[in-house]
């Protein structure tokens, strides 16, 4: 149905010769086929204008990886731009339900699929967390809601407020907070009516709830499938009630996930989960680099830039392991090994895949070293000059006072850092000696 757009971009950058990084130019040909592929997945043109505006500076004059045509190093550029706008912040399944009973206030239109994934996170909750959860119906217009509800719960193994006729919304609210505290419920989820439209008394409705429920988290549940009709919708919800997150659904179907972005971009409100059935099993929490690559239609691509980058970073690794062995260890390769580290979650990682390390991670560890000091020590060489990083012996007192005050530090945080460099040195060196350079090489792989 879409053209791919790594096809559009290949037929691009055929007519463009190689060369070693992005020009202007052509990362504007390139991100010019991105933007129609945005408007393609359905994303808003203000919001695909911007974020294109976005990567264009980022993406020109980034070296390009070799082996990939900078075709495809503009999709990876694209695709990361996209996880970092479809990110927010925290983990976001992680619902916030501490001091039972907590409410969960559940939001959207009809037909959104509002009950549905009520029922689904409410089985997540009890089956992955364990909780308690009480559900009830707040849609005094549909009887035949209420119902669906009470279907769905029998059907789960959850608990639902028991319907009793003519009670309004705030009343069945207030009902359902008692009946969760007396009943010794974890969360009670609460399903507030939907409207085919947003209309005044539907708001007024969900504000009044809100006001009496207090509640932890509210869920907009929108359909994924309506893109811009989507975000016009959390908008408004968002503007009255106030959501702390976004639920997608009908991510099964065909749709190309743009909402998705827009929604993000405009609301500014993290996408939580994502429905992708009808079967109360069918819900996950929301992965952007998955939504990225299904607005581009182009996982492969960007697992295939991804795979190059590697393998050149192993490159740079074995030749770094090589002058280690014959005692050539210099700053730069301090610092190559200090931002692996800062890639890999710290310190213990990468000195666990270094056989004779581990004891050298204690003892850091143990003098308070973390991911702040990393970035830090990484400062401190950058401030010194080509000839020193490669030999750091040259530093005299001056230029020692100069460096660390250039990098915002102490003389004494630089004379650390040499040392740590000496010692790992000399560890190197006499590993090159024991001849453990092939296991050395083994755990680089
Ligand atoms: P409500 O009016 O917002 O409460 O919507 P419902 O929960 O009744 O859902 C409306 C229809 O959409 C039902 O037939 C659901 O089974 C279906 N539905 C809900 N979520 C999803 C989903 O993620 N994927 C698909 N394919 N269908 C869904």
């Amino acid at each position: 149905m879409f053209e791919n757009l790594s096809e559009r971009l290949s037929g691009v950058f055929d007519r463009l010769t190689k060369q070693g990084a992005l020009s202007e130019e052509d990362v504007k040909t390139a991100l010019r086929e991105v933007r129609v592929a945005l408007l393609e997945a359905d994303v808003s043109l203000p919001v695909a204008r911007d974020f294109v505006k976005a990567v264009q500076d980022k993406a020109t004059g980034q070296a390009v990886t070799k082996s990939v045509t900078p075709g495809q190093q503009v999709v990876k550029i694209v695709h990361d731009a996209l996880v970092d706008t479809l990110r927010g912040e925290g983990d976001p399944g992680a619902l916030k339900i501490d001091n039972p009973p907590a409410p969960i206030l559940m939001v959207g239109l009809q037909g959104s699929g509002k009950t549905t994934t009520t029922a689904k996170l409410a089985k997540r909750l009890k089956e992955r967390d364990g909780k308690r959860v009480l559900m009830a119906s707040l849609d005094t217009n549909r009887p035949a809601a209420m119902e669906q509800l009470a279907i769905l719960g029998n059907q789960i193994g959850v608990d639902t407020l028991p319907i009793v006729k003519g009670e309004d919304p705030v009343a069945i609210a207030k009902r359902a907070k008692t009946q969760a505290s007396l009943g010794g419920y974890d969360v009670y989820m609460l399903d507030t009516a939907g409207r085919l439209h947003i209309d005044q008394e539907l708001i007024a409705q969900a504000a009044a709830v809100r006001d009496v429920a207090n509640p932890r988290e509210t869920l907009l549940v929108v359909d994924g499938l309506t893109g811009q009709d989507a975000v016009n919708v959390a908008t408004e919800f968002d503007a009255k009630i106030g959501v702390t997150g976004v639920v997608l659904t009908r991510m099964d179907g065909d749709g190309r996930g743009g909402a998705a972005l827009s929604m993000r971009a405009v609301t500014g409100k993290p996408i939580r989960f994502v429905g992708l059935g009808e079967k109360m099993d069918a819900i996950e929490t929301f992965e952007p680099d998955r939504i990225a690559g299904r607005i581009l239609g182009m996982g492969d691509i960007v697992a295939l830039v991804e795979k190059a980058q590697e393998t050149i970073e192993a490159e740079q690794a074995e030749k770094m392991m090589k002058r280690m062995m014959k005692g050539q260890f210099n700053m730069n390769d301090l610092r190559m090994q200090l931002e692996q580290m800062l890639k890999m979650g710290g310190m213990e990682g990468m000195m666990s895949m270094m056989p004779g390390m581990g004891k050298m991670a204690k003892q850091v560890e143990q003098a308070g070293f973390d991911d702040s000091i990393l970035k830090r020590q990484i400062a401190l060489i950058q401030s010194m000059t080509k000839k020193e990083r490669a030999n750091p012996a040259l530093l005299q007192a001056s230029r020692k006072k100069r460096i660390a005050a250039g990098a915002g530090m102490e003389v004494s945080d630089l004379n650390k850092l040499l040392k740590m460099h000496r010692q790992m040195g000399d560890m190197m060196k006499k590993m090159g000696k024991m001849g453990k350079g092939g296991m050395l090489k083994q755990a680089m792989k």
